[in-house]
């Protein structure tokens, strides 16, 4: 399941927002590494990847626009591979164009989906204040641009189309926790995990999300457990165990984006200090690197679990009837264990979220 690939095209004209776009939701800021470059004029043909920092399965595609010349858009589809995505966005900072339409049409005929997000909405909501002043509304303004962008898409043939507002400067504002939540209901299953291992964490439901998905993953690292139990060699059992309690609490410390590199990205976007967001923290395991020592040093402040462990190790030699015992036992402990963990990992996920936006 973490090896499945996820591939996101992003389009829209030139200046329309979509480096932005993708660099917020890898968690980036401008001029960090891997960062697609924003406010750049140069025009590319061919479709630019970029890799998300924390895994490297999901990609986004920066697509150049469709452009609009008849001859170009027929061999466009081709010419940038618009096959290899899952899904498509398609940006713009004003009413959608002509040449976003064509995509979207070229996009439904390869029966792929695709969503509206008109972007920059803090931008406007700026203006509007300056021009309206005491009469401006935010809701009102925010009703207008979508109705605005709805009646343009419809005017072009498309009966009932979704459009997103979003701030990439923003995103836990406006429509794009939305977005995110509509993708993961829409995506087929397979690939549902890997945009819920990465989609940045916009709310607290966010974090809840995650933590459903993630606990409903344990069956199967208990189940991984429970057969290196069943091997009757000394160590083997305890040696399993860990590596796999380090695969599934390296995943919830990335998906809850509380590994330093993330954390410290959130200090600059949010302003808030990464001492400050580090202060929250009460898991030893958040911010710190997963090894089978730090592991270990958590399970041993934890009550109970030595007691099964050593049950489990004892229970392994008895013949014919312990191996049984033995993996029904290892499988409880990694159950209970990451259980656990994911709890205090959530909780961490939480406080810092609060601690980042609530100023
Ligand atoms: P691209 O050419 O479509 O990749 O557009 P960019 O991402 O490079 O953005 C073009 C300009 O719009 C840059 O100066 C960005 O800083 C700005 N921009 C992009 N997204 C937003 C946004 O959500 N809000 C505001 N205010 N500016 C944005």
């Amino acid at each position: 399941m973490q090896n499945i690939p996820l591939n996101i095209g992003v389009t829209g004209e030139n200046g329309s927002g979509k480096s932005t776009f993708i660099n917020a939701f890898r968690g980036l800021n401008d001029g960090d590494d891997g960062a697609a470059c924003t406010g750049c004029t140069e025009t590319t043909e061919t479709a630019d990847p970029y890799l998300h920092p924390r895994d490297a399965n999901v990609t986004f595609w920066d697509f150049p626009g469709i452009g609009s010349d008849e001859n170009r858009a027929a061999g466009y589809t081709k010419k940038v591979n618009l096959d290899k995505c899952d899904f498509f966005i398609i940006i713009s900072a004003n009413r959608f164009t002509e040449n976003d339409v064509r995509l979207a049409k070229e996009i439904k005929k390869m029966k792929k989906k695709f969503y509206f997000v008109r972007s920059k909405i803090d931008s406007d909501l700026y203006n509007e204040k300056k021009k309206l002043k005491t009469s401006f509304n935010r809701e009102e303004t925010l009703t207008a641009i979508i109705n605005n962008c709805i009646e343009g898409l419809q005017d072009a043939g498309f009966e009932s189309p979704q459009v997103f507002l979003v701030s990439s400067f923003n995103i836990q504002e406006y429509d794009f926790p939305l977005l995110q939540e509509t993708l993961e209901r829409e995506l087929p299953e397979h690939k549902r995990n890997a945009l819920l291992m990465t989609t940045p964490i916009t709310s607290l439901e966010i974090i809840e999300r995650k933590k459903k998905d993630f606990q409903a993953q344990i069956k199967y690292y208990a189940a991984a457990s429970a057969v290196g139990a069943a091997v009757p060699v000394p160590g083997l059992s305890t040696a399993v165990d860990v590596g796999i309690l380090i695969a599934a609490v390296t995943q919830y410390v990335h998906g809850f984006g509380l590994d330093t590199p993330t954390m410290k990205r959130l200090a600059v976007r949010t302003g808030v200090s990464y001492d400050d967001l580090h202060g929250v923290i009460v898991s030893p395991l958040a911010a710190a690197e997963i090894t089978k020592e730090l592991i270990l040093k958590v399970l041993a402040t934890l009550s109970g679990t030595a007691f099964l462990m050593a049950a489990e190790e004892g229970s392994r030699f008895i013949p014919f009837i312990g191996i049984p015992v033995a993996a029904a036992l290892s499988s409880f402990t990694t159950s209970r264990l990451l259980n656990y963990i994911l709890n205090m990992l959530a909780e961490d996920a939480q406080r810092v979220f609060t601690k980042a936006f609530s100023q």
